[in-house]
């Protein structure tokens, strides 16, 4: 009665032949190589174009017209992008997938460079639900774009190599601690406290601000810059140590932006490997998830309907055709969860929690408290993905996130839900979700890269 009524708890690695273990880990090992090299949204979509060129996707924008079997992308000012593979017929729907490119890190102010005690520091503030105390004391490193005047733009990336300095916030000796220790772990450290260091050397001059005017000097002589130029910039630092395997047995990764770089690099790297299919197959990877999925590289954005605009006017279906076509589609929101951490034991409700090398997470629901701010899938649909999922051996659970009122948080899934397509959740539980050293498991990246290759070929 036991194998036939109960869900069965198996650790799935157990069942691992050497095989499949190496597939895992090769394909660990790509991940780990794009998470080490893409650390914003624009770097992500500079590799992710490169990515798709090379598999013969073609700038929608570039050709005339769209058949079954085109391979097609379509960047958005650089920061988010849309690719998909033709179907049979695109008048039958499509199965996409959405995941987002942007993480949580410190962005600098628009006047960010000042000098205190013959220092230069840097201001920042931070993008994305971040616990500020743990980016302190931590090496960072720069990247982004800075506009001249002249519309001329400088490309900054400064941490990464071996040989680059690296910047950081210095926190409190606990000598002195005694105050903060007091506080609240959310007001230990302040929004106005995440100060970077970045130089220590006056200009020899007799001009005040000396420590600021030598680290000008030194932006000015590099990229041609001034200091009225940074109020034109995207300067976002980010944490500066490599990802790693993590574990005796390396069956972990360590790194930072995995939300949701893990999920956009497998959905991506599914449909990259595609061979043949039925339905017209849709990769959308977008930008400022982590604040709210506003803005015009956000999910919220025209521009994702004006992407489907090109590609219908181009393929000869008739506009009014759009609603009826995202009625019939299927998405899955490809983000990443909380996963069960055996340390905070009290936050779960041991039932419903996603686990760690328990395949990929499916939650009919995201919101807080009451459900509120999500989609909440169907109940038929989440019965279409357990049966596509069962029949080709995938290894999922379904969960939610957390007791109920301890917290919650949204995707994008409610978004695209809000079009009139089939959404759902569907993405890698993550463990320290949002810190500079986020943990996932190699089992559940690679059982996720195979859940959406086999969700983009359905018929
Ligand atoms: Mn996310
Ligand atoms: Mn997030």
């Amino acid at each position: 009665m036991e194998e036939k009524l109960l869900r069965k708890k198996i650790n799935p690695w157990e069942n691992i032949d050497i095989d499949e273990k190496d597939k895992i880990y090769n394909f660990s090992q790509g991940f780990i190589e794009f998470l080490k090299e893409n650390k914003t949204e624009r770097e992500c979509t500079k590799t992710i174009e490169e990515k798709l060129k090379e598999k013969g996707f073609k700038n929608i924008e570039k050709v005339d017209n769209i058949k079954s079997g085109d391979k097609i992308y379509y960047m958005n000012r650089k920061k988010n992008i849309y690719a998909g593979i033709i179907g049979e017929d695109l008048s039958q729907g499509f199965n996409m997938i959405g995941a987002h490119i942007d993480s949580p890190r410190l962005d600098l102010k628009p006047n960010p460079l000042y000098e205190d005690a013959d220092l230069a520091l840097l201001k920042t503030h931070y993008y994305g639900g971040i616990k500020k105390y743990q980016w302190v004391n931590i090496p960072l490193s720069m990247h982004g774009i800075i506009v001249k005047k002249d519309g001329h733009k400088v490309e900054i990336n400064i941490g990464e190599k071996e040989e680059d300095p690296i910047f950081t916030i210095a926190d409190l000796l606990p000598h002195l601690s005694s105050i903060q220790d007091k506080k609240p772990l959310k007001d230990a450290i302040e929004g106005e406290d995440l100060n970077i260091l970045a130089g220590s050397i006056p200009l020899n001059t007799s001009e005040k601000e000396k420590v600021k005017l030598n680290i000008l000097t030194i932006l000015n002589e590099k990229y041609g810059i001034t200091e009225e130029d940074f109020t034109s910039s995207e300067i976002e630092f980010t944490p500066a140590m490599k990802p790693k395997d993590l574990g005796f047995d390396r069956s972990l990764i360590a790194g930072y932006g995995q939300d949701d770089r893990v999920c956009a690099y497998t959905s991506l790297q599914a449909l990259l490997n595609i061979e043949k299919t039925s339905k017209t197959a849709l990769c959308v990877l977008v930008d400022k998830e982590e604040i709210g999925s506003m803005g015009n590289t956000g999910m919220f954005s025209n521009t994702f309907d004006y992407f489907i605009d090109i590609l219908f006017e181009k393929a000869n279906i008739s506009k009014t055709e759009k609603n009826k076509i995202y009625n019939i589609s299927k998405v899955l929101s490809a983000d990443v969860t909380g996963a069960y951490n055996p340390n905070y034991k009290d936050i779960y409700e041991k039932n419903n929690e996603s686990y760690i090398n328990k395949g990929i997470s499916i939650l009919k629901y995201t919101g807080s408290a009451s459900k509120a701010g999500a989609s909440d899938a169907n109940a038929e649909y989440l019965g279409y993905i357990r049966n596509l999922f069962e029949t080709n051996g995938i290894t999922y659970q379904v969960s939610e996130m957390g007791k109920i009122g301890i917290g919650g948080g949204g995707t994008i899934a409610y978004i695209l839900a809000n079009k009139g397509m089939d959404v759902i959740d569907c993405g890698i539980p993550i463990m320290s979700m949002h810190s500079p050293y986020e943990i996932s498991s190699k089992f559940d990246i690679y059982t996720a890269y195979k859940a959406y290759k086999i969700f983009y070929e359905a018929s």
